[in-house]
């Protein structure tokens, strides 16, 4: 569903990423994980097209979002099909994106119909069904101001759901909140994803990237030091720095 082959970012003379390549099958739950620095949120943003990537190809299914010509010229899709391929994917990051004078029915409801141009009564009953599902029932026209952190992400979750994506990516979705709604927002997540719902989640949430995640990556450096399966790299890390990395969350 999403793939990026030999993705390079530099911001200046600072190489964020070094040829990344991270391709995600159907359903899949991919968690990465690594020390603050390491370039995982520009790896999400490039992904998701808020930052431009400097070499590489980005693609979503059968399109192709950003590509590199033979004299290491980049170039992106635009218009429609830079529309089409916007929708494939849902972004969520650490502190809620909800438009804080919405009530959290607008918010879910907003971009199905301004971008998708979906039937208002479709959506609205799609809606009310995700808000159902995360837990919020009765919230439905309370704005964010309203809602803990716990209930504004969870929210933040149904928006992203809301324009059925084909991936879903997470940025430290828990990291701004206390420990007691970090429990819920982690919960909704392992529902999705015993739903098959196809995610990148980059997290410092250890034992949920055991649990949930089908395959575990590992960046430092801009690079990809070590990827597998969560008992492989948690258990077994055969890269010196991701053994140092989690000595410390042990
Ligand atoms: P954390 O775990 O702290 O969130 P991270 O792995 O997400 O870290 P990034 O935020 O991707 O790391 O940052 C990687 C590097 O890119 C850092 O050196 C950072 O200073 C730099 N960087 C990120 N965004 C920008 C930007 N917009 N302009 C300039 N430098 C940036
Ligand atoms: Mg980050």
């Amino acid at each position: 569903v999403f793939s990026m082959e030999h993705v390079s970012k530099a911001f200046g003379d600072n190489v964020v990423l070094r040829d990344i390549s991270l391709a995600v099958e159907p359903g899949e739950v991919v968690a990465i994980i690594g020390p603050s620095g390491g370039g995982k949120s520009t790896m999400l943003r490039c992904a998701t097209t808020l930052e431009q990537i400097d070499a590489g190809t980005l693609s979503y299914g059968d399109l192709v979002v950003a590509s590199t010509d033979a004299d290491g010229q980049v170039s992106y899709v635009r218009g429609d099909t830079m529309r089409r391929a916007k929708s494939r994917f849902g972004l969520v990051f650490q502190s809620y994106n909800l438009f804080p004078h919405m009530t959290v029915l607008r918010n879910i409801m907003d971009a199905p119909i301004v971008v998708q141009k979906r039937d208002r009564s479709e959506v609205e009953q799609q809606a009310r069904s995700l808000i159902a599902k995360m837990g919020l029932t009765g919230c439905e026209d309370k704005v964010p101001c309203q809602l803990s952190g716990g209930q504004q992400q969870r929210a933040s979750i149904a928006r992203a759901l809301a324009l059925n994506p084909d991936i879903l990516f997470f940025d430290e979705p828990t990291s701004a909140l206390d420990p007691e709604l970090t429990g819920e927002v982690l919960k909704v997540i392992r529902q999705l994803a015993a739903e098959d719902i196809t995610m990148i989640i980059v997290t410092h949430e250890m034992a949920f990237a055991r649990d949930v995640a089908d395959r575990v990556v590992f960046m430092d450096g801009g690079m990809i030091v070590e990827e597998g399966a969560p008992a492989e790299v948690f258990g077994n890390p055969r890269q010196e720095r991701t053994r140092a990395f989690l000595a410390r969350y042990s």
